[in-house]
């Protein structure tokens, strides 16, 4: 589904990705790891054309992105999370998931001028039911609690999937119920719908018990690659957090 080679991210003398290269599968969920500014955020910047790369290419489905900007990608079925919350507070859960499946099918005229077709508001509330966010469909999205701010974050990028999406530490500050709730819902759509997920995550319990396989950056490049197990016990891995 995407395929990552050679790509590098110069800021000034700073190599923030320095050289990486990686393939992701069909229906794979790969954890990114790696210490506080090993370039996990900027790769995905690069990766989603956010952020122009210094060099590299990036391939989703065999097709060359470079230039394509991230509304066109949504088009192509991949969505992202930020690190920080990107959700609408004076906006309800309804309105903040039909915006976002606005913007990912670049319906631009019904989003400046009219009215959400009756397709997209159906496709809008079985998210909400797939998350289990029904009883908040019509609150605020500022009066959740920030784990069901978090979720409903992510429903937010699925509804660009489900090919591939990117996920920047969708479980932050999640209490431990929300966390178990996010990871089965993660896993479900995983499942259901075949969807591609790459998850950059300092939760080392939800990463390694979401992902089939682990990646782990440190100063930009990849250090280590392997099933969860195998990274976490990884000693050059343990020495990267304990230097980091
Ligand atoms: P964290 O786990 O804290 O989110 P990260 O792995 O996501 O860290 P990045 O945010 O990708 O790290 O940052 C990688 C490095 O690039 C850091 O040293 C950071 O200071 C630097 N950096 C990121 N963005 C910029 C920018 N726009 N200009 C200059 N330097 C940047
Ligand atoms: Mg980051």
């Amino acid at each position: 589904v995407l395929s990552v080679k050679g790509v590098s991210k110069h800021f000034g003398g700073l190599k923030a990705v320095d050289d990486v290269t990686f393939e992701v599968r069909r229906g794979e969920i790969l954890g990114l790891i790696g210490p506080n500014g090993s370039g996990k955020s900027t790769l995905f910047n690069c990766i989603l054309g956010q952020l122009p790369a210094s060099g590299g290419k990036v391939e989703v489905d065999g097709r060359d992105v470079a230039g394509l900007r991230p509304c066109d990608l949504n088009l192509l079925g991949v969505g992202r999370t930020f690190q920080m919350l990107q959700v609408f507070p004076e906006m309800t859960v309804l309105e903040n998931i039909i915006l976002a499946g606005q913007e990912h099918k670049g319906t631009m005229f019904s989003r400046l001028f009219g009215k959400p077709d009756a397709g997209l508001t159906d496709e809008a509330k079985r998210m909400i039911e797939f998350f289990r966010l029904t009883h908040q469909t019509n609150e605020k999205a500022g009066s959740l609690s920030y784990g069901q701010q978090k979720l409903l974050d992510a429903a937010m990028a699925f509804m660009a999937g489900p090919k591939l999406v990117l996920l920047d530490e969708p479980a932050g500050g999640v209490n431990l119920t929300m966390l178990a709730h996010l990871k089965e819902r993660l896993k479900a759509f995983n499942e259901e719908r075949g969807a591609t997920f790459v998850v950059i995550e300092h939760n080392m319990e939800f990463v390694m018990s979401l992902c089939t396989r682990i990646i782990v950056l440190a100063n930009g490049r990849i250090i280590a690659e392997g099933e969860p197990e195998a990274v976490r016990n990884d000693p050059q891995v343990i020495e990267a957090y304990l230097g980091g």
